[in-house]
């Protein structure tokens, strides 16, 4: 049941407030952030701006509904029945959920309603694992039978990023309250809106009061707050490995479990026997798609030597012709990316490519005209990158790819790997003893061979090096989810050493 804020009335914004304990409510201190729209840069909304307070009122509803309240005790089954409505509710609102992510984030519109597809799916889909999930049973001769139980772990803090937010954000919070955990969430400060739509949503379909809550507000305060608080027993957050390792510094004075899913750099090796038209499409797919503002993404092109000048050249000619334009035209690829600061951060790689002397085939430039309000950057490509290079060796997480030949195999998996990132790679060849050996010598959390980055939800998402610590997805996110107690019980008389009896 939202209520009417003031402050969204007063400046004509819609107004985003917190939802805590069932009840969508302005901040205890009562300040307000604007959230842009990438496209313009004009204020689209008026959010509240949550603080220490705010966390810890969330937090005590949270954990209020977890010590008393139904939804742990439930049995599994029911709570799938509350996931399923969650995803009939996401369905039923996807076109709406699509449109909030294409205004707030600057997400191209057709690339948008996959996602909000896919986020329904999320939670229809943890439904089904909660439902199958056993547990095991260990018999020691006929003396003992051990058996493990799962069991929720209490109150989830989940930190989110600002790409495709709620798509994302449903990854953890699905398996977070499947296993029977309540949630407080914090959204990313650029891209709040689609996280109070899922709580209006959750909200219609009647979930117990306090177990899922949403805090807005910024990563040193709000988020610093989710982190130290000691009602909070696991973080699971996504974001840069800079402010992942700020996170577990903090979690450690209250020991909390973590799952940290950071940043990449992944690799995208073309050996000369590839599928020379596949290749180029997942190429230009791989970095171009979600703005290039996607943490799988393939941002390092390694390739072949033999092929690099035609491969190169074939990419630059897509990727010249990528469509620019506004998020909200069905026809347009690449949109704005998601906030001033951001695009100069992106800018300033380029700056540094150009000086380290780097060949800028495509892109670079200004984007057209019409689009000089938002945070444009047509597709870009640089050439003849060296592992020395800032362009090859940090994360853009923009619409840049860097391209490098390698002479043999040795060296494209030393290329491969010589970054400080491990999440993802693509490895194309026809050769398959090569697809599989070069897959399993780079040293990343997934690879896709001969394939773009399709995701069965099966699968355990994580990355390796400074990419992350964890890995979420699949019956995988339990392990982290659930707590794991073992029950050790007699079956006979087995002997028990009798001390304190004198000889
Ligand atoms: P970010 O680290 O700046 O922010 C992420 C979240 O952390 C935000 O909600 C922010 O408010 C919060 N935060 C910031 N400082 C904090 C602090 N001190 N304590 C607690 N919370 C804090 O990341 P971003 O710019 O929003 O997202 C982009 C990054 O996320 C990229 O590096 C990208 O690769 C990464 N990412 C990784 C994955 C993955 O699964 N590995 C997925 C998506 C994005």
């Amino acid at each position: 049941m939202a209520t009417t804020i003031v402050p969204g009335a007063v400046t004509g914004l819609q107004t985003v407030t917190h939802y805590i304990n069932g009840q969508f409510v302005a901040g205890t201190a009562g300040r307000w952030f604007d959230t842009l729209d990438p496209s313009t840069n004009q204020p689209i909304a008026r959010v509240a701006e949550g603080d220490a307070a705010d966390i810890d009122a969330a937090v005590r509803a949270a954990r209020q509904a977890f010590v008393s309240g139904p939804w742990p005790r439930m049995k599994a089954a029911e709570r799938a029945q509350y996931l399923n409505r969650i995803a009939g509710a996401i369905d039923a609102h996807a076109e709406e959920i699509a449109q909030i992510e294409v205004r707030d984030v600057g997400m191209p519109v057709t690339q948008a309603r996959s996602a909000a597809a896919r986020t329904g799916e999320n939670f229809r889909f943890y439904a089904r694992v909660i439902e199958t999930l056993s547990e095991e049973a260990f018999r020691v001769g006929e003396e003992f039978l051990n058996y493990t139980v799962r069991k929720p772990v209490g109150v989830a803090g989940l930190i989110m990023p600002w790409n495709t937010p709620l798509m994302l954000s449903t990854w953890r919070i699905a398996p977070a309250l499947a296993a029977g955990n309540t949630v407080v969430l914090k959204p990313a400060e650029w891209s709040p809106l689609s996280a109070v739509k899922l709580a209006e949503l959750i909200d219609g379909v009647g979930l117990p009061q306090g177990v899922f809550n949403v805090v807005h507000g910024f990563g040193e305060t709000a988020g610093a707050a989710l982190v130290t608080h000691p009602d909070v027993q696991l973080i699971s957050f996504t974001g840069e490995t800079a402010t992942g390792k700020i996170i577990l510094a903090n979690a450690a004075a209250t020991l909390k479990r973590c799952s940290v899913e950071l940043g990449g750099k992944s690799p995208v090796v073309v050996f000369a026997d590839a599928d020379f038209d596949r290749a180029v499409d997942a190429t230009v797919f791989g970095i171009f798609s979600l703005n290039g503002e996607r943490c799988t993404a393939g941002s390092r092109l390694l390739v072949e030597e033999s092929l690099y000048d035609r491969f190169v050249a074939a990419v630059a000619a897509r990727t010249a012709q990528v469509r620019i334009g506004q998020p909200a035209d069905p026809k347009t690829e690449l949109g704005p990316l998601i906030h001033r600061d951001h695009l100069r951060r992106v800018r300033g790689y380029l700056q540094s490519a150009r000086d380290a002397g780097a060949r800028i085939l495509v892109g670079g430039d200004d984007p057209p005209a019409p689009l000089a309000a938002g945070n444009y950057l047509p597709a870009t490509l640089i050439a003849d990158v060296t592992p020395d290079m800032r362009v090859f060796q940090e994360e853009i997480f923009g619409p840049v790819l860097v391209a490098t030949p390698f002479r043999d195999e040795e060296e494209a998996i030393r290329l491969a790997n010589d970054v400080k990132y491990g999440l993802a790679g693509y490895v194309w060849t026809r050769d398959l003893g090569r697809g599989h050996r070069v897959g399993q010598a780079i040293d990343t959390g997934m690879v896709w061979l001969n394939s773009h980055n399709v995701r069965d939800l099966r699968i355990p998402f994580g990355g390796v090096k400074e990419s992350g610590i964890g890995r979420e997805g699949g019956h995988y996110a339990f392990d982290f989810y659930c707590e794991l107690e073992t029950v050790h019980v007699a079956l006979g008389s087995h002997p028990i050493p009798k001390f304190g009896v004198g000889h």
